[in-house]
């Protein structure tokens, strides 16, 4: 069944019987309806719970004008089926990580997180200010989209390993649910990343279907229970260093809106961008301490000679990015400007900064 969620015209009647009395609005604004399908798991904390948030903003936002239904992963369709539900119109946005599309066009892993990529404020001023958001509309547009920053979970953990981790040769033959170009640097280093969305990964982690896993932070990790069979938790991770989250609308509908919703939206979106951050930085500390104290969790660092592979392995996973096509090697090169700049300017700032704070408070 084809499904078709936009009502129009649904206030014309109520506008026009106000007109005899009042001076009626210059235009008169249709109702909306929005589906909106997600890959997070219903109220899974920060990334379903802030889908969720976002969701409802919107129609709070218009007053109930504007009506967004969500539905969780699983709900309506398969979590990884969320994009072609919206790219073909059967529902108007969605909520993801981009870079599950990866398998469509490569340049969709560089709008939620690469190895060696952006942090959640460095990702922020390429977006907004170096050039990202137009390349991402390029590509967005190709498969119908219109698509924009909604959420982070900021720098995230290197992942959940039932041995220590001391050389790249530790990778080889591992089985590891990572997604995204991370992924691909996994394999580089002799290891089979699968991609799992969230709903799946323990009962793999617990039955042996997967050695390791990576996931989100402290705070997420810590509902899934890897460390029921896990005990090494790994920082910091070089595959995601500031995943950024995107809402997704059918670029046809999204065409369809007035200026005035695309703003409405668009500012319910940064809203949720920055909340959602916000959110887990007040949490993942804490939610750390509980793993480590509570449940016996091992916390590890990877070494120097661990990232100089994923630097190498990271370098040969560019490359083949950057030959898939033009579009992919304009998107690489906007990145990697964006990263030595906004990167030599943190380095001075606020990682100067916070490393100086954390000496002499002792932290
Ligand atoms: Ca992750």
């Amino acid at each position: 069944m084809k499904r078709r969620e936009i009502l129009k015209g649904g206030v014309a009647g109520g506008v026009a019987a106000a007109a005899a009395t009042v001076a009626a609005p210059a235009i008169a604004q249709e109702r909306i309806e929005i589906a909106m399908v997600s890959t997070w798991p219903r109220d899974f904390p920060g990334l379903g719970t802030g889908a969720q948030r976002f969701a409802k903003r919107i129609s709070d936002m218009s007053d109930g004008r504007i009506q967004v239904e969500y539905f969780a992963g699983g709900e309506r369709v398969k979590a990884f089926d969320s994009f072609d539900e919206v790219a073909s119109g059967n529902a108007q946005m969605y909520h993801a990580a981009d870079y599950y599309w990866k398998g469509k066009h490569p340049g969709w892993a560089y709008f939620t997180s690469v190895p060696f990529g952006l942090t959640y404020t460095e990702m922020n001023a390429w977006i907004r200010f170096g050039g990202g958001q137009e390349l991402w509309d390029e590509l967005a547009a190709d498969f119908g989209l219109k698509n924009m920053m909604c959420g982070s979970t900021g720098v995230q953990m290197g992942g959940w390993f039932r041995k220590e981790i001391n050389s790249a040769d530790d990778f080889k033959g591992l089985k590891m649910r990572i997604p995204g170009l991370g992924g691909d640097v996994m394999a580089k280093l002799g290891a089979s990343p699968v991609s799992l969305p969230g709903s799946q990964i323990y009962e793999n982690l617990v039955s042996g279907s997967i050695d390791a896993t990576e996931w989100v932070g402290p705070w997420n990790d810590s509902f899934m229970k890897f460390y029921e069979a896990a005990k090494y938790y790994y920082y910091p991770g070089m595959h995601e260093p500031g995943s950024m989250l995107a809402a997704g609308a059918n670029k046809k509908f999204w065409d369809s809106l007035s200026k005035s919703d695309q703003y409405l939206i668009e500012a319910a979106a940064a809203m949720e961008n920055d909340v959602m951050m916000s959110e887990y930085n007040a949490k993942n500390g804490e939610a750390l301490a509980k793993l480590i104290t509570d449940q016996g969790v091992e916390l590890r660092e990877f070494n120097d000679d661990v990232y100089d592979s994923f630097g190498e392995a990271a370098d040969e996973v560019f490359d083949e990015v950057q030959s898939h096509d033009e579009l992919a090697k304009r998107i690489h090169e906007s990145f990697a400007k964006s990263r030595e700049q906004v990167g030599s300017w943190a380095k001075i700032s606020d990682q100067a900064y916070v490393a100086q704070r954390n000496r002499v408070l002792g932290l």
